[in-house]
């Protein structure tokens, strides 16, 4: 139960905060890719590096001490010191664990100690770095890696190291201490298949003095570059966050605005409405009166009807808003004989049936239908300077679909105002200055949005307009 409660919750926090979740993770990811991209490089770098120099230094080193071990003179300290003893230590080998242990070690230190002493300070190594390149700030070591002996040439006894599945180097000459893969140069081994010999591994190390700033030097572009990406990115995210939010505050607030303006209207009005109605009541025979009363009326009725079209529209988006079905032809009939009746201007308005039969019913909002064709209408004569204003309204049937076409004989509207003319507050401003507030066409779309229908305009600037409603029936 607990867990189910947890789980739904997040689900609402994911769901509420989806796009947050989404922006962040993509940047998250790209960060990521942007730091792996660094790194990997860096690798790569590592192991290019010094690349030609350690092949050349590879090829000196072992020419210079053929058939001799670590360093010239090298074999001499080691004979000298081992040859003699390969006996001795197979029997206490085989005999007292304990013993070849202590001796092996006092022998193996000898040796470490013969041949660090054995080497001339720093001479090889710089003669055969001057020899091979040209570089300063070399930093080198010769290592030690593994020496056994054997008595039959076959099975080999380990002086060093002792456990065969750790793998040491111990220094015998140069001051890198830093031994790697990366800076490795040479790895020797040398054996022979004769008895009482013995089988011995060593390696060379070269590195710059200074290689970690040396590589970071030359990705310093790269890193300067990602992180320039990475900040552009994250700038552009800000913006658009900001953006966003600038966005979703005037949504709100025009929303609000509308909600509470609306709401402040209608009580007024409707007190305005009765005072006019009680005033109608009282009989007062004056034709000056009767005249101002209906004006009065008519202008209050208008006011009330954008009010309410105002109000409805916004509530388009809660989905309590009712649709019955409806016979489009009556509806339409309807409408347009109270249109008629109460327009205010001279206006001939043409209804041409061409479904006839009687159409399927229509799914609706009444009061949402009537406001979509009464803007349509009223904008129709509002925008038109014509002395014989004409509208043609026209219901047809085309494959599955039915259209209603109102075009009038109006100013017609620009290209570039096609577009825009159903955005919110989008007025035209041509030479007929009209009132309105840019919200007839608006609350048009949301209608027929609402409805799931489409809408298409047609026009020609001073030949007319023509407005489509689509209303598939599938
Ligand atoms: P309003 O009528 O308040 O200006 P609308 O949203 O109804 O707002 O219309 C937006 C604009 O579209 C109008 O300002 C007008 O320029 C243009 N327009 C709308 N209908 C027509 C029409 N039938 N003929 C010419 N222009 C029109």
């Amino acid at each position: 139960m607990l867990l189910m409660s947890a789980l739904l919750s997040l689900i609402m926090y994911i769901r509420e905060y989806k796009y947050k979740i989404l922006a962040f993770s993509a940047l998250f990811f790209l960060i990521l890719i942007q730091f792996k991209f660094l790194i990997s490089t860096y690798e790569i770098r590592n192991s290019q590096y010094f690349f030609a120099e350690k092949e050349l230094l590879n090829r000196r080193y072992r020419e210079s001490i053929v058939n001799d071990y670590v360093y010239p003179g090298g074999k001499k300290i080691i004979d000298n010191i081992l040859l003699t003893e390969i006996d001795t230590l197979s029997v206490l080998y085989n005999s007292d664990k304990n013993n070849f242990k202590s001796y092996s070690d006092s022998l193996y230190k000898k040796i470490i100690y013969d041949l660090r002493n054995g080497s001339k300070g720093d001479t090889f190594f710089t003669s055969l770095v001057m020899g091979s390149l040209n570089e300063e700030q070399l930093l080198y070591c010769i290592t030690l890696r593994d020496l056994s002996v054997t008595v039959d040439g076959v099975n080999y006894i380990a002086l060093y190291p002792q456990d065969q599945n750790e793998r040491s180097d111990m220094p015998i000459n140069g001051s890198l201490d830093d031994f790697s893969k990366e800076n490795e140069v040479s790895n020797i081994s040398v054996s022979s298949p004769d008895p009482k010999t013995y089988r011995i591994s060593y390696g060379l190390y070269v590195d710059h003095v200074s290689r970690r700033i040396n590589l970071i030097q030359q990705m310093l572009p790269i890193f300067f570059f990602s992180l320039v990406s990475v900040a552009m990115i994250i700038i552009i995210y800000v913006m658009i966050y900001q953006n966003w939010r600038k966005q979703k505050r005037l949504t709100m607030m025009t929303t609000d605005f509308l909600n509470s303006v609306t709401h402040e209207f209608n009580t007024p009005l409707a007190s305005i409405i009765v005072a006019n109605q009680s005033l109608k009541n009282l009989q007062i025979e004056d034709e000056k009166l009767q005249l101002i009363h209906a004006v009065i009326q008519r202008q209050s009725l208008r006011l009330q009807r954008l009010i309410n079209q105002t109000i409805s529209v916004t509530k388009l988006e809660e989905e309590s808003v009712e649709r019955s079905f409806y016979d489009i032809q009556d509806l339409l009939r309807q409408i347009l004989y109270d249109y008629n009746i109460n327009k205010t201007s001279e206006v001939d308005i043409r209804f041409d049936d061409q479904v006839r039969s009687s159409a399927q019913p229509i799914l609706l909002n009444e009061f949402l239908f009537t406001t979509l064709v009464f803007n349509l209408l009223e904008n129709a004569v509002k925008f038109n300077a014509n002395k014989k204003k004409r509208i043609d309204v026209v219901l047809r049937r085309l494959n599955n679909e039915l259209q209603i076409s109102i075009s009038d004989n109006g100013i017609g509207i620009s290209e570039k105002a096609r577009n825009k003319v159903f955005e919110q507050f989008y007025r035209e401003s041509g030479e007929l200055k009209k009132s309105g507030l840019g919200l007839g066409l608006f609350y048009v779309k949301k209608i027929v949005e609402f409805h799931k229908w489409r809408i298409k305009l047609n026009s020609a600037l001073g030949k007319g307009s023509e407005f489509i409603i689509i209303i598939s029936r599938d």
